[in-house]
């Protein structure tokens, strides 16, 4: 859902309107949400409340079929409206009544009701489908990895077009339900928590539930042998590890690291305000990819991650993701900063609590380490370009820009603005704008000047405030 605000409202609209089914002023629903990085991305013309997956995956073909239901309600009358889907569907039915279907672009599928559908009415959209996703390339490329013994789904931004068909962008987030067939011995991890598991007739079915607002690129699947640990934050919420047994060389390392997700919780909770999530956790699947990503609830960490040694920096990394990103997430692509400025800035955090580091030793050795001819001061972090959304400048000018802010709004609002901006924003979405309004308004200071300088010019910043 986008914000609890206009669902509320949308839902009041459709109950006053009592809209007739001819749907007057009816059309189609734009084939994206509007964010300028990525044209196609999301849909027009609907909110999504839920993701209802009921899939079945067999490893030996990488095989994915199933059925996905989405609940949604119409923001316009709509005539037809586009899903982000790469597999390949079979049957589409809308309040139970079958549609039609067509592909269009790169991931658009568009869906033609019966009739009409009016705005503020609420609809459930069925599609049933069947892929063999690691061949199924868009732009050039599959977000689905294989693995010895299975498939995993993680990718950023776009990930959900290999597994469900969604409203693929952040501003749509919504509750999921994955159930998940599996041959009997093999397990299927996914976000939230693990609310039943059957096996029968060879198959074992795993049903996870995210009952909290989830952006689409943050749902997660992994199949394959996984062990699995469970342990508990001091406030209780249960933490989920999921281990590929054939990790090699970096068992050892990715274990050490990632069992101390509890811990890490703990210790950003201190900074960010209580975990906004009812579970927490990591999974390391055998994969040949070198990132991780914050998958909510359930990291996904490349075992690449922990070839050099034990890494909880990574770890705090993603976990403070689940405040900046998940929880809160951006309303365009082009606010990435507010992601990777601040993951990255925890990490200096932890190596404080480490005693490895200070944040502002840290960030001057960025500041430092980079000359002004060099081009990581041409990437501007507040807006990056789609080509440099992920550049080393955003995730490390990003927290540069940070510890400037700090020094320049002095600890006490600066250490309240970590806080309050995971609370003013819970479940929904940001912009930078809005984050400077609330730097502000705890400060008392005008900081465009400050934004100005330290995200939005393509120069290396005159001076490094003192702390
Ligand atoms: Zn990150």
């Amino acid at each position: 859902m986008r914000t609890r605000v206009i669902a509320s409202a949308t839902a009041v609209l459709g109950l006053l309107l009592a809209v007739p089914a001819s749907a007057a002023g009816a059309g189609p629903g734009a084939p994206g949400i509007g964010d300028p990085y990525y044209p196609t991305y999301g849909n027009g013309g609907y909110d999504v409340s839920h993701y209802d997956l009921n899939l079945r995956y067999q490893p030996a073909t990488d095989t994915l079929t199933g059925t996905t239901t989405i609940t949604a309600t119409a923001t316009q009358g709509l005539t037809s409206f586009d899903l982000d889907f790469a597999l390949t569907v079979s049957k589409v039915t809308v309040d139970g009544r079958p549609a039609a279907f067509a592909t269009s672009g790169e991931q658009e599928l568009v869906v033609t009701p019966a009739h009409p559908i009016g705005r503020g009415r609420r609809i459930t959209v069925a599609v049933t489908y069947s892929g063999v996703p690691s061949t199924v390339q868009r732009y050039g490329f599959t977000s689905w990895q294989r693995t010895p013994d299975g498939g995993v789904a993680a990718n950023e931004p776009e990930s959900a077009w290999w597994w469900f068909p969604s409203n693929d962008h952040p501003l749509d987030k919504a509750s999921y339900d994955v159930r998940v067939a599996v041959p009997a011995g093999d397990q299927a991890i996914s976000n939230g928590l693990l609310l039943s598991q059957h096996t029968g007739d060879g198959w074992t079915s795993f049903h996870w539930q995210q009952t909290k607002p989830q952006a689409t690129y943050l749902a997660t699947l992994a199949v394959g042998h996984f062990d699995i640990t469970h342990s508990r934050t001091k406030t209780g919420i249960p933490v989920i590890n999921a281990y590929s047994p054939d990790l090699g060389a970096n068992e050892a390392n990715a274990r050490a690291s990632v069992e101390r997700t509890a811990e890490i919780v703990d210790f950003l909770s201190g900074y960010f305000g209580p975990y906004p999530f009812d579970s927490a956790g990591g999974y390391v699947p055998n994969v040949p990819s070198h990132f991780s990503l914050e998958a909510q609830t359930r990291v996904f960490y490349s075992p690449a991650t922990f070839s050099k040694g034990v890494n909880t920096s990574v770890v705090a990394h993603e976990l403070a993701h689940q405040w900046y990103g998940d929880d809160v997430s951006l309303a365009r692509w082009s606010d990435i900063w507010l992601n990777e400025g601040f993951a990255s800035y925890a990490q200096w955090l932890w190596a404080e609590h480490e005693h490895t580091g200070t944040p502002q030793d840290l960030a001057r050795q960025v500041y430092d380490a980079h000359p002004a001819d060099d081009p990581f001061w041409t990437v501007e972090p507040g807006d990056p370009g789609p080509q440099n959304q992920f550049d080393d400048a955003v995730y490390d000018r990003g927290a540069v820009a940070i510890q400037a802010l700090r020094d320049t709004i002095g600890d006490r609002a600066f250490l309240t603005l970590l806080r309050v901006w995971p609370a003013q924003h819970r479940y929904g979405n940001a912009t930078i704008a809005d984050f400077r309004r609330l730097a502000e308004k705890l400060s008392g200071q005008d900081l465009g000047g400050f934004f100005q300088t330290w995200l939005y010019t393509a120069a290396k910043p005159a001076a490094f405030p003192a702390g």
